[in-house]
């Protein structure tokens, strides 16, 4: 049976998250969660999952971006989007820092979807490099840099820890379903953008 994913709307995408106390991270309820998020990712299948995402308030997120799904995409789309394969990871209590925010240019602006907003699709600026401070399911302290759609997808999953979502970030006269969506992503992006008015 299907998890059953929380759509926009429902309160729990709206919350900051609860960190999550170290001591925790270890018990069978945590790994059980981490598990059973795993689980939902892949099942749906999505490259990351918040924790508020299945309606539990922590700061937990799994991210993992298999060569599978890399496959459907052109060679000349995974060097633009800078995307490769990430192997799975889990992020707890994560500090996001920006890289390169300074120079509004070095912000990458691509397509982006989520599993709470099931169907769509929009334009999302996001910073091209971070910076992640975090535990990881051992209750290790893990500090990672990332580039790239790596990047997005941490900044995206961390949104969802502080209780945003991409729709409060999105060049909104990009917004569409996901059938549109494909129309648009064979196009580059500043063709979008002047087609849409943006
Ligand atoms: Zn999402």
């Amino acid at each position: 049976m299907k998890t059953d994913i929380c759509q926009t709307g429902h309160p729990v995408l709206r919350q900051r998250a609860l960190a999550l106390p170290e001591s925790e991270i270890l018990t069978d309820g945590c790994q059980r969660l981490i598990l059973d998020m795993i689980a939902a990712m892949r099942e749906a299948p999505g490259v990351g999952l918040a924790a508020p995402q299945i309606g539990v308030s922590l700061q937990i997120a799994v991210i993992e971006d298999r060569p599978e799904y890399l496959a459907r995409w052109t060679p000349e789309n995974l060097r633009e989007f800078e995307r490769v394969p990430v192997p799975l990871h889990v992020i707890i209590n994560p500090e996001l820092e920006l890289l390169e925010q300074e120079n509004p240019d070095e912000q990458a602006v691509f397509f982006e979807g989520c599993l709470s907003v099931a169907g769509f699709g929009a334009l999302v600026p996001r910073a091209k490099r971070v910076r992640l401070r975090c535990l990881n399911e051992r209750a290790e302290p893990v500090e990672l840099e990332a580039s790239g759609w790596h990047a997005r997808i941490l900044q995206h999953e961390v949104d969802h820890l502080h209780g945003r979502l991409y729709l409060d970030r999105m060049l909104s006269r990009s917004f569409c379903t996901q059938e549109q969506m494909s129309y648009w992503t064979e196009k580059p992006v500043a063709e979008v953008c002047r087609e849409l008015g943006i």
